[in-house]
Order: C-alpha cells, then sequence, then structure tokens
C-alpha cells in the first residue's frame, strides 16, 4: 500500500489509531516505513476506557506527530455519554499540550462542543479531520488557528457546501486526507479507499481552488510539515 501510495505521488502518510493497540499498531508501522508517521489517540466512540498513562507514553515516540484521533460523536447512537466523551477529549487534550503535539479531531454533531474544549487549552493546535460542515461552521473552526481536512466527500454531487469551503478555505490551512479504508472518492465508490486514491480527491480540489495538481501538492507537502512539526 505504501509504495502504491509512492507510486502515486503520495509520499507523507500518517496512520492514526484509535485505541492503545491501533494506536501501538501505527507507530510500528511508523518505524517499518520511510514514508509513514503515527497517531496515538483515543476515539470518541471506544468503549474502553483509555488507559492515559500508556497513551502518553507511547506518544512519547519519535514517529508520533498527532495525537488522534479523538474528538466527540454526538450522531452515533449507543456510543459513550456526552459527558464522559467530553471529559476524555480534555484528557487527550492534556496530553497533546504536554508532549507539543497537535491533535486530530472527529466531529460529528458536537462542533460547538469540540469549539469549548479548544477553548479551554489555549494555545492548542490541530486538524478537524474529515471536514464535512459548512462555511459559517469552517470559519469558526479556522478562527481558532484550526486546519480543515477534506476527504472524499467533496467529490460527492451533493456536496456543493463542502465545494464552497474548499474554494474559501486558506491556502496555508487546507489539509487534505483519505480517512482510508473510508471516505472515498465518487469514482471509486464500493472499494475500500486507500492513500494512493487521495490524488482523487486532490485532483478535485486543484480544480475547485484553479491550481494546478502540482502547486497543490506543494502546498500540501508544506502544510503537512507545518502542523505535524515532526514529519519532515
Ligand atoms: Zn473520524
Amino acid at each position: 500500500m505504501v509504495q502504491q501510495a509512492n507510486a502515486a505521488g503520495v509520499t507523507r502518510l500518517i496512520g492514526v489509531g484509535v485505541n492503545l493497540e491501533k494506536s501501538a499498531n501505527a507507530v510500528s508501522l511508523g518505524h517499518a516505513y520511510e514514508e509513514v508517521w503515527a497517531g496515538v489517540g483515543h476515539h470518541p466512540l471506544e468503549a474502553s476506557e483509555p488507559d492515559l498513562q500508556a497513551l502518553r507514553e507511547l506518544a512519547r515516540d519519535e514517529m508520533v506527530v498527532v495525537i488522534g484521533e479523538i474528538g466527540l460523536d454526538f450522531e452515533h447512537v449507543g456510543g459513550p455519554a456526552r459527558d464522559l466523551q467530553i471529559q476524555r477529549l480534555h484528557e487527550m487534550f492534556a496530553i497533546a499540550t504536554e508532549l507539543e503535539l497537535p491533535v486530530g479531531i472527529h466531529n460529528r454533531g458536537a462542533a460547538n462542543e469540540v469549539l469549548e474544549v479548544i477553548g479551554a487549552h489555549g494555545g492548542i493546535r490541530g486538524v478537524m479531520h474529515y471536514f464535512a460542515l459548512d462555511w459559517e461552521w469552517a470559519q469558526k473552526f479556522l478562527e481558532v488557528g484550526f486546519y480543515l481536512s477534506f476527504a472524499g466527500l467533496v467529490t460527492r454531487p451533493s456536496r456543493d457546501d463542502l465545494r464552497e469551503v474548499v474554494k474559501r478555505c486558506p491556502a496555508d490551512r487546507l489539509l487534505l486526507e483519505t480517512d482510508s479504508p473510508y471516505g472515498n472518492a465518487q469514482k471509486r465508490m464500493g472499494e475500500p479507499n486507500r492513500p494512493a486514491f487521495l490524488v482523487d480527491t486532490a485532483e478535485v480540489v486543484a480544480e475547485l481552488r484553479g491550481i494546478s495538481l502540482e502547486q497543490l501538492g506543494d502546498q500540501e507537502r508544506s502544510n503537512a510539515i507545518g502542523l505535524f512539526q515532526k514529519m519532515k
């Protein structure tokens, strides 16, 4: 998968963890492949209690560039209670602040609450992963210094609102992701997503912004290194 990504021009990958075990897997991949870095996180829908001490220790690894995936998901039925999710998000933000790492945020139906948590941790930097909201919300996350990361959703015929955000997002705050195996671009619906397919989304984003794929690639490289600073 890494070779295929490289061949497609996707040369920096982040594997994110959703719990301790998967975060450890991501760190191992980071050590195994020159092109791969890792995120250590505890997903808001994880049923297990996070082992904060173990997550903090793992996040000290040199390959870890982000505390993520973390966040709030109020739309999924049967997930952890809202208060518990918020408490865990504060705990993960505290680890990010202590280790001077950015955060990778998952948000479904909890934008106001995510903004409140960001506001409570001064100076925290991060990215709204799989950004799916309109320009009004986008501005609120840009105002607190966050990056917006776009996936295959921007290629869906129904998402003109999201394409508007892609057009208006400042060049130095725009990131791309696959969210693989999810997040396919329209032309590959039904197929498991993979890092090489980032180019599908990038082509659409470059066209929307009226720049070449190469210009977008240069911008993305510099944005990714700017946020995920250990990712040189
Ligand atoms: Zn997510």
